[in-house]
């Protein structure tokens, strides 16, 4: 199942996509402009989805919006998960970090405010506070029941499903303040989508995730190609890390980490600049792309 969040003729709706991916069925919420959350919670809870909510759509009809558009807290993300981007950025982003699989995952957070949806546009700030503007193609779990102190064994029974993000970063302001946070949370810094895709229908374990560029008045190159098992903290592992003593909550979003071939680990690195458009895939779920424009 894939449930989904659009805007149609000027309004806020919910609902599934079909099969084939073309069509949407909008269904009856209290809180459409929460996106699929009230969807989550229902299936979270084994109850039937609300009914339809008017006639079926084209997909092609709508704007997609992020399928959490406003997440209930700040998304939980998880840095270095792939070795060989642990390895691209040893001497910057990683300097003085212990060695990537040794003991514990990095976890930092972007606020809410930073979801945009799949197609949306990224604002680039400018570079009064900014020139070094990088893209990060990730998997993100979406927590159904929620939990506490959840061993690996069980994690897998709290995952709803799975969406795309683009963790997009200012690197030069991530380094600066030590602490991540300010880099990766300005608004627009987190393209969210196209939906969310069950569990019951894909194994976020089991995955590929891929990245484009395509430069302003350039052509499109592969700039990311990874796998999900080749995590240095899977899935389950993250699960049970993030829930010792802190409780997850259904809706809950978690970042997994990107794969190698982000723009810093290029010499000289490659930063995105007004007009460049980033597309992210992952096999199993679809696809998200997302031009960035300067601000102003
Ligand atoms: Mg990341």
């Amino acid at each position: 199942m894939r449930l989904a969040s659009w805007i149609w003729g000027g309004r806020a709706q919910v609902g599934t996509v079909s099969v084939d991916g073309r069509e949407l069925t909008p269904l009856r919420v209290a809180h459409p402009e929460l996106g699929a959350l009230e969807l989550v919670q229902a299936l979270t809870a084994g109850e039937a989805l609300p009914p339809p909510d008017g006639a079926r759509l084209p997909l092609d009809a709508v704007r997609l919006c992020a399928p959490l558009p406003r997440p209930q807290r700040n998304l939980f993300c998880v840095g270095r998960n792939y070795r060989a981007h642990a390895k691209e950025l040893a001497t910057t982003v990683f300097a003085g970090t212990p060695a990537a699989d040794d003991g514990w995952p990095i976890v930092f957070s972007k606020v809410p405010q930073t979801v945009i949806g799949p197609h949306d546009d990224v604002r680039l700030p400018g570079s009064r506070v900014t020139e070094q503007i990088d893209y990060e193609s990730e998997l993100a779990v979406i927590i159904g029941k929620p939990g506490r102190d959840i061993p690996k064994s069980r994690a897998m029974d709290h995952v709803l499903g799975y969406t795309i993000v683009n963790d997009v970063t200012a690197r030069d302001v991530q380094v600066r303040h030590q602490q991540w946070h300010l880099g990766k949370s300005m608004d627009t810094f987190c393209p969210m989508g196209p939906w969310i895709v069950a569990a019951d229908e894909l194994d976020g374990r089991n995955t590929r995730v891929r990245g484009w560029v395509t430069p302003a008045g350039g052509s499109t190159e592969l700039r990311q190609d990874g796998h999900t098992r080749d995590l240095v903290f899977d899935i389950p592992t993250l699960i049970e890390t993030l829930s010792r003593s802190l409780t997850l909550v259904t809706g809950d979003v978690i970042a997994t980490g990107t794969p190698a071939g982000v723009g810093m680990g290029f010499s000289p690195p490659r930063w995105l600049r007004h007009g460049d458009v980033f597309r992210i895939e992952i096999d199993g779920i679809g696809a998200i792309e997302n031009r960035f424009v300067q601000e102003g």
